[in-house]
């Protein structure tokens, strides 16, 4: 039988505001244990939250930028369970009135377009962390992250493969730091998420008993945990089995999901609303403030990435689906573009009348920097990139570095081979690219003596080549340049190294 799969997502983000949701206690990532807390979030009795204007704007405008319908009033809720990181025995949510429902996020899997639902998006406060001592029987608990703002967002039961599920979770992330509004730092447990998965046969019109999956710290694991469950449930499935609603675990040592307990149903948290805390009310006049703020958000981006800088669509969307990656080829773009300005000058001798503005220098000047950089970006940068942890925010070439590399090719000082190796260099060190040149003694030969000299043997030891070239075949030029090139590891220039070939072997 064939089956096909379903696949919702509840994610929560921590909202960077300096201070907890229903409290002043800072909420820094990292601080020593209990440093962060006072007599609301360890809920002491008769202590009274009082609501964080910040986290609501930042929940706001996550629902602005995934054109979800804003309620003019939402309800705080209580959702009662016990855990030991839950001092209040209560976590304050929101239940059944939310802040925001029905929005939507497009993503793109394969090249093509696919729109997602929202179902809705809420405010509450997270728990604090249990510390389980690896030598000893014993744990430990920290309230500092106890009332740290979250909000989460749940997704319709929208998607059918593990790829859009991260290419959903990418998107999301991707707008929630366009936002400025979570660092989306996944390790930290700042962006979570729990998976609900089911199969049903294909054409059936009710969905299958879900699972939900937790514990999945990175894009990686959700896939490997989402693909995991659709065979551990095709299995059972086909094999006549029926699938237990329950909580499963991705257990990264092991590489499969495990069961973690048995799925607990609404009712069973004993929702009601929050008698402490007054609806939160939203005007008309407070969303259409707040629209106003919103930064260009990773759509519009990718639209002005290709009329602006005239870039395929493909390198628009690699670049914007990283706002980091984005901010460091329009930085590496912007400086580029005044040093080669600087350089001209220079050549020219023109006295320097400030930054010239971009129409000055015209539309394709800029476009064929775009596309250079942009290039580089998507081949060589992108490619080391993939050997370090951490991603753009820790590459140590700044886009200026970037630039001097660009310079030194374009004076002709190394040619462009040579300076592909020097950037390797230059993500492994930070140094400068000129620092690194002059160490490694990579500098572009442009010595025509020493090059010459070189040529001749090449020529003296390649014969048959020497005279199909003398005999018309003049394509095997580029066999000659190839060979001095080889010779000189590359730092030959090009363009002596034809016209010398081109005068010796003419002689000849
Ligand atoms: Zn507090």
């Amino acid at each position: 039988m064939e089956f096909e799969v379903v696949i919702g997502l509840e994610v929560h983000a921590h909202l960077l505001t300096a201070s907890k949701i229903f409290c002043g206690c800072a909420t820094a990532f990292g601080a020593p244990p209990n440093t962060q807390v006072c007599e609301v979030c360890l809920g002491m009795p008769g202590s009274l939250p009082v609501l964080n204007r910040k986290a609501v704007e930042f929940a706001l405008k996550m629902a602005l930028a995934t054109s979800c319908r804003i309620n003019p009033t939402s309800v705080f809720a209580r959702k009662n369970y016990f855990y030991p990181d839950l001092p209040k025995g209560y976590q304050i949510s929101q239940y059944e009135l939310p802040l925001a429902e029905h929005g939507l996020l497009n993503i793109r899997v394969n090249g093509a377009t696919r729109r997602l639902g929202i179902t809705r998006i809420h405010l509450e406060e997270d728990a604090g962390k249990l510390i389980h001592s690896e030598t000893r029987p014993v744990s430990f608990v920290d309230f500092n992250r106890t009332g740290v703002p979250l909000i989460e967002i749940v997704s319709e039961p929208d998607m059918r493969t593990p790829e859009e599920a991260v290419e959903y979770l990418k998107g999301l992330r991707n707008i929630l730091l366009y936002l400025e509004i979570c660092d989306g730092n996944m390790e930290e447990g700042s962006f979570r998420c729990d998976a609900n998965i089911s199969l049903r046969p294909v054409g059936a019109p009710e969905f299958g008993v879900k699972v939900e999956l937790k514990n999945m710290n990175s894009f990686r694991f959700v896939k490997a945990a989402l693909e995991y469950e659709i065979k551990r449930q095709r299995a059972q499935l086909s094999a006549g089995r029926e699938i237990v609603q329950e909580t499963r675990l991705w257990d990264t040592a092991a590489n499969q999901t495990v069961s973690m307990r048995g799925k607990e149903e609404a009712h069973d948290y004993r929702y009601f609303p929050d008698p402490d805390l007054v609806p939160v009310r939203v005007s008309d006049e407070w969303i259409e403030e707040l629209r106003k703020t919103l930064p260009e958000l990773p759509e519009a981006r990718l639209a002005r990435f290709q009329s602006e800088y005239g870039l395929p669509e493909y390198d628009a969307e690699v670049l914007t689906s990283d706002k980091a990656l984005a901010d460091y080829f329009e930085a590496a773009v912007r400086d580029y573009l005044e040093a080669s300005e600087k350089e001209r000058r220079k050549s020219q001798q023109i006295k320097p009348s400030g930054i010239p503005s971009e129409e000055a220098l015209g539309p394709p000047a800029i476009k064929n920097v775009a596309k250079r950089i942009s290039n580089w970006i998507m081949v060589e940068l992108l490619r080391e990139l993939k050997k370090e942890e951490g991603g753009i925010a820790s590459l140590k070439v700044k886009p200026r570095q970037l630039t001097m590399l660009f310079t030194l090719v374009d004076r002709g000082a190394i040619s462009s081979t040579v300076s592909k190796g020097v950037f390797v260099e230059m993500v492994a060190t930070g140094k400068d690219p000129e620092a690194i040149v002059k160490a490694k003694g990579l500098v572009q030969i442009a010595d025509t003596g020493a090059l010459e000299a070189a040529a001749q043997e090449i020529i003296k030891a390649n014969p048959k080549e020497a005279a199909d070239f003398r005999a018309g075949k003049t394509k095997v030029l580029g066999f000659f340049v190839g060979q001095l090139m080889k010779r000189t590891k590359g730092q030959a220039n090009p363009k002596l190294a034809n016209e010398i070939f081109q005068k010796l072997l003419g002689d000849g």
